[in-house]
């Protein structure tokens, strides 16, 4: 037997964790407790029958004969091909009815002129398409997508009778600033296998109406905060709904956003899962954050205390939605495909486009270049020898791809502790 390569060891609130990135096991041992059977092979191997049992049932310890970084390179690439599970982001618009300073479409206008076109192309792409895929996932993005709510349950209605012609399973989420959902929306939105709908708050209530406001100038703070509270209900019979309540930390404290969450109806936490993140800066946003990625356990802790979930991180072994090739990509309004739209600045992730017979016609060194970004861990040796690679795997493809390759190594905090929790 050896110890795993992925055995990470963190003190963390006055315990020790430890924690395997490939096998995503976790051990919490007081403060001082001898760790040495999960970094040393003879430690391990005076330990007890049961402590041994645990260890190597969880991939604390391994066989001698494994390759783990090979596996975790197989299992990474069996996903990257796999088909059997595919996903589209539909972005009809990037038009939307708030004006958030940070958001990368925040200066768009076009789109509202050809969602008609975009819904009919789209039916006939998908007509030739799912029916390939075991599972189509359709996610619903913008801009704010339900500006064009009726435009989108109409497709819904559309792939509901195809799927069941043609024997495959759908199911949608949607990304949405919550001001246009209503019950009637959100009802007929979870009878199409509604899987998740987020919905973001900034901080606290003077940090989000002064940032996500609607474009007449109009605060949505106490509007979102009704909406949840009269939408969760509705939602609790459907087990396989996640509600996600997503926090932006930006400039904020633990105080304030405490606040925010206990506007929550204390009945109505156990079905919202929360999602912090801290803002960070892109090409559209450049301020100072006083948050950021090291705190965020300090959140999800307030988080679980007050009653809610805490979104498990969804990515194994995939560094993140855009690194899921063949099986993933966002419709833009004029029919482009992209692997990636955090930079629509940065015309490499547009990957090809679809015609107006529904045809998809790639951009090819577009797809190779996105592949190898996505795939460098593997050849990079500070990442082959990284504890963290089964959760990062290299972490941001865009970043490499616009940086020459250049990885950009994400915190502990950022690419495994969601895992722990
Ligand atoms: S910005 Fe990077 S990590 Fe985020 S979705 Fe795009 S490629 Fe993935
Ligand atoms: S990018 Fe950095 S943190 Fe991520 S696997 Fe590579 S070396 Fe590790």
């Amino acid at each position: 037997m050896k110890i795993s390569k992925y055995n990470i060891i963190k003190e963390i609130d006055n315990k020790i964790l430890v924690y395997n990135s490939f096998s995503k096991a976790s051990i919490f041992l007081e403060k001082g407790s001898d760790t040495s059977v999960f970094e040393n092979i003879e430690a391990f191997n005076k330990a007890d029958k049961e402590t041994k049992k645990v260890l190597t049932e969880n991939g604390f310890v391994v066989d001698d004969e494994r390759d783990e970084f090979s596996e975790i390179k197989y299992i990474y690439e069996q996903k990257y091909f796999d088909t059997n599970f595919f996903n589209i982001v539909l972005v009809p618009s990037l038009l939307c009815n708030f004006k958030c300073p940070y958001c990368c479409e925040k200066d768009y206008t076009c789109g509202k002129e050809n969602v008609k076109k975009y819904f009919e192309v789209l039916k006939k792409y998908a007509k030739k398409n799912f029916s390939k895929h075991n599972v189509v996932q359709i996610s619903l993005f913008g801009g704010e997508p339900l500006l064009y709510v009726n435009e989108c349950l109409d497709f819904l209605d559309w792939v509901q009778k195809d799927s069941e012609k043609n024997n495959y399973k759908y199911f949608t989420s949607v990304v949405t600033n919550g001001s246009l959902l209503t019950k009637e929306s959100f009802k007929k939105l979870l009878d199409h296998n509604l899987y998740s709908l987020q919905i973001t708050i900034d901080s606290d209530k003077e940090n989000h109406d002064s940032m996500r406001i609607f474009k007449t100038g109009k605060p949505s703070f106490d509007l979102l905060i009704k909406k949840i509270n009269e939408l969760v209900p509705l939602s609790i019979d459907y087990d396989k709904f996640q509600f996600v309540l997503r926090i932006n930390l930006n400039n904020t404290n633990i105080k304030k956003v405490k606040a925010t969450l206990e506007e929550i109806k204390k009945e109505n936490r156990k079905y919202i899962n929360l999602l912090i993140r801290a803002i960070y800066n892109t090409h559209a946003y450049k301020e100072k954050n006083t948050n950021s990625v090291n705190e965020l356990k300090e959140y999800f802790d307030l988080g679980t205390k007050l009653g809610f979930k805490v979104l498990k991180e969804k990515y194994n072994y995939q560094t993140c939605e855009a690194c899921g090739d063949r099986k993933f990509f966002n419709l833009m309004p004029d029919l482009s495909i992209w692997k990636c739209i955090n930079d629509l600045g940065y015309d490499k992730c547009c990957i090809g486009k679809i015609d107006d017979n529904g045809e998809v016609i790639l951009k090819p060194e577009n797809v190779v270049n996105w592949y190898k970004s996505c795939m460098s861990a593997f050849l990079d040796k500070e990442c082959i020898d990284c504890k963290m690679l089964p959760d990062c795997l290299g972490g941001c493809p865009l970043y490499k791809c616009k940086n020459k390759g250049k990885k950009s190594c994400r915190s502990f905090d950022m690419s495994s502790l969601p895992f722990t929790y």
